[in-house]
């Protein structure tokens, strides 16, 4: 079913979270958008991705080129993830980080069989994040959007079906609350993303209880409103307002990649 536009739920999370990663609070009550936020290193990996299926390029070279261009986001770029932009030649560095989570959306929405999912998010991950838990948080993500937008799994079966295909254990909300604390793995991001998708009753919600957890903020609301975006979609108003924050070759991207893939 066609959406007003995909591949802007990671990038609104980034921007909305991007004020709070190094600042963070614990209540939903806060503005969305102000003059303090702005996307980082989630949403140019996200659109380097992107550029990459939709216009035929590799996943390496596409996230050189783009975070080689955008050299100092807000936030910065991850130590080891940094020298590998500016390394001569750029080799996997065995890495379980969120990033490979992170940027991996479009190839939820870009590909329409499960294995190709499975395997366009391998290869999107393992160009940098070659470890297991690295490669199988890229999936777990992937997946998840290609499942919940064709309505092949529910939003209730979405615990389930994430505890048996990949082994992550989601913690309860109460738990991510008393315990959440900055944590920069895969591992430790992607079951408390699912967990703010599985506890909110929308997306705004969604992104609001990614912001309060805490600790990756602006990962984890990028990686938790791009689940979403999949499942609800995201109110036109705020799809504008993201926009606003975005330059215009990433618009140019996502126009594409909307051209493309969102019917
Ligand atoms: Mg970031």
């Amino acid at each position: 079913m066609k959406k007003e536009s995909i591949l802007i739920g990671a990038p609104m999370g980034d921007i909305v979270g991007s004020r709070f990663e190094f600042d963070n609070i614990h209540t939903t009550d806060f503005e969305l958008f102000n003059h303090e936020c702005g996307y980082t290193d989630d949403t140019i990996c996200t659109i380097a991705v992107a550029d990459a299926i939709v216009n035929g390029k590799n996943y390496r070279d596409s996230l050189l080129e783009w975070c080689r261009r955008y050299p100092h986001p807000m936030g910065g770029y991850g130590g080891y993830f940094r020298r590998w932009i500016s390394s001569y030649d750029p080799q996997p560095y065995n890495s379980y980080g969120n990033g490979s989570a992170m940027r991996v959306s479009a190839v939820g929405w870009a590909f329409d069989d499960y294995e190709e999912v499975m395997t366009q998010a391998k290869m999107s991950a393992e160009v940098t994040h070659n470890h297991p838990e690295g490669i199988k948080g890229a999936q777990c993500v992937a997946v998840l959007i290609f499942l919940l937008r064709t309505g092949t799994i529910d939003k209730k079966d979405t615990e389930q079906f994430t505890n048996d295909i990949f082994g992550y254990t989601i913690p309860s909300f109460e738990e991510i609350k008393q315990n959440n604390s900055f944590n920069e793995t895969c591992q430790g991001t992607v079951p408390v993303s699912i967990r703010c998708f599985l506890e909110a009753n929308d997306f705004e919600e969604t992104i609001r209880l990614a912001v309060s957890v805490g600790g990756d903020t602006d990962t984890l609301a990028a990686i938790a409103g791009s689940i979403a975006e999949a499942y609800y979609s995201v109110p036109p108003e705020y799809i504008k307002t993201t926009e606003t924050y975005l330059s215009k070759e990433m618009l140019d991207v996502i126009s594409k990649f909307n051209t493309k893939y969102n019917f």
